[in-house]
């Protein structure tokens, strides 16, 4: 008995790079990093706001919503591991990471003001 067509080449001459995601929506794509906060809120549609860093050299910079932020400033001595659990980072395809951010970031400035300092 024998499988002639049994599926274990990993090469079928439509290689992803690994610095590619195959977004549901858009397809293979660079991607960036989101909190899971604004995941949630792209399909959810809540205000949760969008921050991003300055220096990246990736696509996109990481991004993250208005809670990260306001978590990241009240523990200016935690550790980077500590925020990365409570942002979540997700993956999001650069298509999506654009979307995101002209819905949260848009309809931020729409409905609140940025903490003072
Ligand atoms: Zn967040
Ligand atoms: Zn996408």
């Amino acid at each position: 008995m024998q499988y002639d067509g049994h599926d274990s080449h990993a090469h079928d001459g439509c290689e992803i790079a690994p610095q590619q995601i195959n977004c549901t929506k858009h397809g293979p794509h660079d991607f960036a990093i989101v909190c899971m906060h604004i995941c949630r809120a792209i399909r959810g549609g809540s205000s949760v706001g969008f921050f991003w860093s300055t220096d990246t050299d990736g696509p996109r910079p990481d991004a993250w919503c208005r809670s990260c932020e306001l978590w990241n400033r009240q523990h200016p001595g935690a550790p980077l591991k500590e925020w990365m659990q409570v942002a979540n980072f997700q993956l999001l395809c650069v298509h999506c990471w654009d979307e995101a951010k002209t819905i949260l970031y848009d309809r931020f400035h729409e409905t609140a003001e940025p903490p003072a300092d």
